[in-house]
């Protein structure tokens, strides 16, 4: 906590000055975002560092695994999709994009790796949402023995299954058709904080700012 509140002191006293503009025309105007942000709540991945925005760009969704339920669950699971329908259908971002990443402990829990015990239910229920993730696996990459190689592969299915799943949603669905509003696949590389972006025609994830 210590740090936290000499983190606070040190934004008001060094970088506030530099957003003191910013932040009291947001409050007067209300936000208007470009994108809602779906990741990972892992402590490596910072959506607005990651892609230099500001306040106000990013409606920002943060879950354990960046895991987009289907349109139809309920119950525990349905504060993410409250999030997509306030973003898609009040907000209306253009943009909507997942963001899974590298060393994802929710995908290592997904796979077995560090299983969920009893005495977590929500995570183990939550997790389970992700399941379709498993077969994806078993049917397409038999081959994969690399656990490395299985982690990020999983991870990569999961943002496939989350785009499949948002197009369940009747608002995006809704904006899909008027071509108002843009899906998204990212995967962050924590290592070299690179990010890769899905390309639906070569079926790969290539680098979004190509290296020079
Ligand atoms: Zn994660």
């Amino acid at each position: 906590m210590q740090q936290l509140i000499a983190g606070v002191h040190k934004f008001r006293k060094e970088e506030f000055g530099n957003y003191r503009k910013l932040f009291r025309q947001l409050s007067q105007d209300g936000q208007n975002p470009h994108t809602l942000f779906i990741t990972c709540s892992d402590s490596r991945v910072l959506a607005e560092l990651i892609t230099h925005s500001q306040p106000g760009d990013l409606f920002v969704v943060k879950n354990v695994g960046n895991i987009v339920p289907p349109a139809g669950a309920r119950g525990d699971t349905n504060s993410t999709a409250a999030a997509i329908e306030f973003a898609v259908e009040t907000l209306r971002v253009g943009d909507i994009v997942i963001c899974g990443h590298s060393q994802c402990g929710a995908i290592s829990a997904l796979l077995g790796q560090s299983p969920v015990g009893d005495s977590l239910p929500h995570l183990r229920d939550w997790l389970k949402l992700a399941a379709p993730v498993l077969e994806t696996l078993k049917k397409d990459y038999p081959h994969l023995q690399n656990h490395e190689a299985r982690w990020t592969a999983a991870a990569e299915e999961n943002v496939l299954f989350g785009l499949d799943n948002l197009h369940g949603y009747q608002c995006v669905q809704e904006r899909l058709m008027d071509g108002t509003l843009r899906l998204h696949g990212w995967f962050f590389k924590i290592a070299t904080a690179e990010l890769f972006a899905y390309d639906p025609e070569t079926r790969q994830f290539t680098p979004l700012v190509p290296e020079k």
